[in-house]
């Protein structure tokens, strides 16, 4: 179990004041400048020495990502960082807890990280719904600016950096990367094609890096600490401390920061105080957040939870957003509820991802009550692999793997269901 002597969100249940004086108290905004006073290609490297991989779910490799931005401004035009806190993913909940709780860490990451790739600000594009959260995140870049820690000469160092903030209006599209250039441009959200990656052409054409709110909250933590203590937590390629988001059916459900490749058992029995009513109460578990493929109770037990050992077992880490169903779930109306989500999130600019969500979805709903056939279930996997890998973001995947997890792991509830209702017709025709 991690140490509190190595947590980096020593604050996210909020017991102290979020404010900067509390996070001043707590470790942010040390000596910041000193910080800064690296050059910029070594914070990079340091970065890609900490092993730290993207937060918001695909987990590509932070230090590299940022070393795509150009070292120097072509045609004056300025580079930016963009903060994506569109956090509205069924069962991510993290970064709202650090923009509760810590957004200083936030703020003084975005400067370091800004600082890194030589941007010129940075914008925080956070979820509509996030009302609060948004008060407060303004809140504290208020504070930071009237300390003179961001702006003109932020923090002293001689480097100007803006922060501003963007409230989204509720699509969740819009956490895709080049949808939220899109949408901070002023235009609808809709996932552009990549190539171009927004290193190359980003916001307003402009050299661009999306990062998730942990990844840069973490930053300033890596710095003070060390490349070589944040990776030592966790596995070879799955480096870190990260929050776990754990809901549904645990006794205590929660958020936690604890080391990549913690167990599933350790993470539950620590944290969370077991299964509701037992492990052989476990039916299954979507453990990254609602995009993943969900991992049967027998199978997930012993597994290490990160990247590796989740897609070993054909899932994967996503956002460590864990939804935890025992045996009282409805496991056909749980994922064909999801099934609706998407449907009704898709942009629709992209055929198989417009048709084939809503397709996904009644078959879905006619398996729930049994109305079907077993050519049916197979016809239905043959639909989630014409949407799945044939659209234009990965919202398509992410409508195609829960439904291919369910097939997978319980093809009988399926089939005993249709068998029930023909059961039934046949028993009311005679
Ligand atoms: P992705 O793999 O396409 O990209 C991940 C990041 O790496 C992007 O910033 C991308 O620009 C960069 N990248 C990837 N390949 C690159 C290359 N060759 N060159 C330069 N940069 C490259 O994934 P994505 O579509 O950004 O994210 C999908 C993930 O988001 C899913 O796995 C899901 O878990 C997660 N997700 C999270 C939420 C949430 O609420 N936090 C919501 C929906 C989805
Ligand atoms: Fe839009 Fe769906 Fe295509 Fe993504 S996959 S661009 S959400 S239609």
């Amino acid at each position: 179990m991690l140490a509190d002597k190595d947590r980096i969100f020593t604050n996210v249940y909020g017991f102290q004041h979020w404010g900067l004086d509390a996070s001043r108290q707590r470790g942010d905004w040390d000596n910041t400048k000193g910080l800064m006073a690296k050059s910029q290609d070594d914070i990079i490297e340091e970065i890609k020495a900490s092993g730290l991989r993207g937060r918001g779910g695909a987990g590509f490799p932070t230090g590299m990502k940022w070393s795509f931005m150009p070292k120097e401004s072509k045609d004056g035009r300025p580079s930016f960082l963009v903060i994506n806190a569109d956090e509205s993913e069924p069962g991510s909940c993290k970064d709202r807890e650090i923009i509760r709780h810590d957004p200083h860490k936030l703020i003084e990451g975005a400067l370091i990280a800004g600082y890194a790739m030589r941007a010129r600000a940075a914008y925080i594009y956070i979820r509509g719904e996030y009302i609060r959260e948004a008060e407060t995140l303004q809140a504290a870049i208020d504070e930071a600016y009237q300390a003179k820690l961001i702006g003109n000469n932020a923090s002293g160092t001689g480097y100007d950096f803006d922060v501003f903030m963007h409230r989204g209006a509720g699509a969740y599209i819009c956490g895709e990367e080049t949808a939220m250039i899109e949408s901070l441009e002023g235009k609808k959200g809709q996932p552009r094609l990549k190539p171009p990656f927004p290193a190359g052409a980003g916001l307003y054409g402009c050299p661009t890096t999306v990062n998730n709110v942990e990844s840069i909250a973490v930053v300033p933590t890596i710095l003070r600490r060390g490349a070589s203590w944040f990776s030592s937590f966790g596995r070879e390629g799955n480096k870190g401390t990260k929050l776990f988001q754990i809901s549904g059916h645990v006794n205590t459900p929660c958020v936690v920061e604890e080391a990549m490749s913690i167990t599933f058992e350790e993470l539950i029995e620590k944290h969370c105080g077991g299964i509701r009513g037992g492990w052989d109460n476990l039916l299954a578990v979507i453990p990254g957040g609602s995009s993943v493929p969900l991992v049967p109770g027998e199978q997930i037990r012993n597994a290490f939870m990160d990247f590796d050992g989740l897609k070993e077992l054909g899932s994967g880490l996503g956002t460590a957003g864990v939804i935890v169903m025992d045996k009282s779930t409805d496991i056909v109306r749980a994922i064909s509820r999801l099934s609706y989500f998407y449907k009704h999130e898709s942009c629709g600019q992209c055929t198989p991802c417009r048709e084939g969500t809503g397709w996904m979805w009644r078959v879905m709903e006619r398996l729930r009550v049994g109305e079907s056939s077993s050519a049916e279930i197979d016809m239905l996997y043959q639909v989630t692999k014409q949407v799945e890998g044939h659209t234009i973001c990965a919202l398509g995947d992410a409508a195609a793997w829960p439904i291919q997890g369910l097939l997978k792991h319980f093809r009988p509830e399926l089939e005993r269901r249709i068998a029930e209702r023909e059961g039934s017709l046949q028993e009311a025709a005679e």
